[in-house]
């Protein structure tokens, strides 16, 4: 016995824009219900709400019921208080994931939205899960006792029984809900991931100690790695302050018969540069590669000058010289570095090539390899990089098209 919309208007005060509404209930409970004229049944909890307004023992009587409603679709195991507790406890405490914490809140109300939940709300959505599409679709199904679940759950229980060498059961109520089996001695230790509190203390704690091992390691590994770059920056500068009273010589012809090396080279020197006097070398020869065939290019002389001002007297000289010759034949006097250096000096040969091209600049190789220029405004400029170098030429200097010197 529906009462008319008008009669509701005026016993509850409904707004008349509610008119609407009203229909629809009225045609949802007319295809719900085939006796409209009948009340819908009282569920057990309205009912003992209707009884019991002013009776003693209310709660104890809502909590039965609500006892009774609840073992229904309970996990098929036995829970009792203390693990539910438990459960409760480590629905907050377990990860501080927020994300986490909720669906596991989710789980334990029971308020999750399961395909039967959604059934309720539209028929349109079927009640089955969506997961095997065959059972029905219910809490305890789409968390456990579905197949596919199952099968994931399998893989899960295989991987970390492989992990920690012990055998894990497959049981609802540690997956689901985060409950120990009896079986099962609950460490006191408190880390991070809830599966592994369960372990024997020592499982876990290997595999903290190896992490933290790998990360003193590392941190291990790039002290020496600084310390190596610093030793051979100081070996490389060793090397280079021992070379400092050497000079290389390239292009001389192999041979000088059976004079010393140290006498030929202090002779050649002399007269090439037109010195004064005859430099005293302590050690002059080859370098030590094997004696080239004929026609290949003569090995370097390395030549080691008692006095360090004659060295860079001759230096000097041979860079003021223009050419120097020996028999008619061309050859270069350079400092000795270590191959480090040569190696940092000889990046910037590409530029040097430019810069021989631009009119009225000055430019130097500084030790170990800094290029200094001086542009014809009388810019000074230097450079370690010698990409940085080229950029800076190609863009400011702008070099001849044709090499000339
Ligand atoms: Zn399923």
């Amino acid at each position: 016995m529906l009462l008319t919309f008008d009669q509701l208007c005026k016993k509850y005060l409904i707004p008349p824009k509610h008119f609407f509404k009203y229909l629809q209930l009225k045609n949802y409970l007319s295809s719900k219900l085939q006796r409209i004229a009948e009340l819908p049944p009282l569920t057990k909890i309205e009912e003992a709400c209707i009884k019991n307004t002013k009776g003693k023992g209310f709660l104890s009587i809502y909590y039965n019921l609500l006892m009774l409603s609840s073992k229904d679709s309970a996990i098929q195991e036995d829970i009792d208080e203390n693990d539910w507790n438990q459960a409760c406890l480590k629905a907050q405490k377990q990860t501080i994931n927020t994300c986490f914490k909720l669906l596991q809140y989710k789980w334990l109300m029971r308020t999750y939205i399961t395909p039967v939940k959604l059934h309720h709300m539209s028929n349109d959505i079927p009640d089955i899960c969506t997961k095997c599409l065959v059972e029905k679709g219910t809490l305890l199904h789409c968390l456990w006792e579905c197949p596919k679940i199952q099968d994931f759950w399998k893989d899960v229980i295989k991987y970390l029984s492989e992990v920690f060498k012990v055998k894990i059961p497959l049981k609802g109520k540690l997956y689901v809900l985060g409950i120990y089996p009896r079986e099962f001695k609950q460490s006191g230790k408190k880390l991070n991931y809830w599966t592994m509190d369960y372990f024997k203390p020592e499982e876990p704690l290997r595999y903290v100690g190896r992490a933290n091992r790998v990360v003193a390691l590392e941190a291990k590994v790039d002290a020496l790695s600084a310390q190596v770059v610093r030793l051979a920056d100081k070996a490389d500068d060793l090397e280079s302050r021992q070379r400092r009273d050497n000079c290389r010589l390239i292009g001389v012809e192999e041979g000088f018969g059976n004079i010393r090396p140290e006498k030929a080279v202090a002779e050649l020197l002399k007269e090439a540069l037109a010195l004064d006097y005859t430099p005293t070398l302590d050690r002059a020869h080859r370098s030590l590669q094997p004696r080239p065939k004929d026609g290949n290019a003569p090995r370097p002389i390395i030549v080691k000058f008692h006095y360090f001002q004659e060295k860079v007297d001759v230096l000097r000289k041979a860079m003021g010289a223009g050419p120097i010759t020996r028999n008619g034949k061309r050859f270069y006097i350079y400092p000795d570095y270590s191959a480090t250096v040569r190696k940092k000096r000889s990046a910037f040969t590409e530029v040097r090539r430019l810069l021989r091209r631009c009119t009225g600049v000055k430019y130097g190789l500084l030790y170990p390899a800094t290029l200094k220029i001086t542009t014809p405004a009388g810019e000074q400029m230097s450079f370690e990089d010698p990409i940085k170098a080229r950029h800076y030429v190609e863009t400011n200097l702008r070099p001849r098209e044709t090499e000339g010197e």
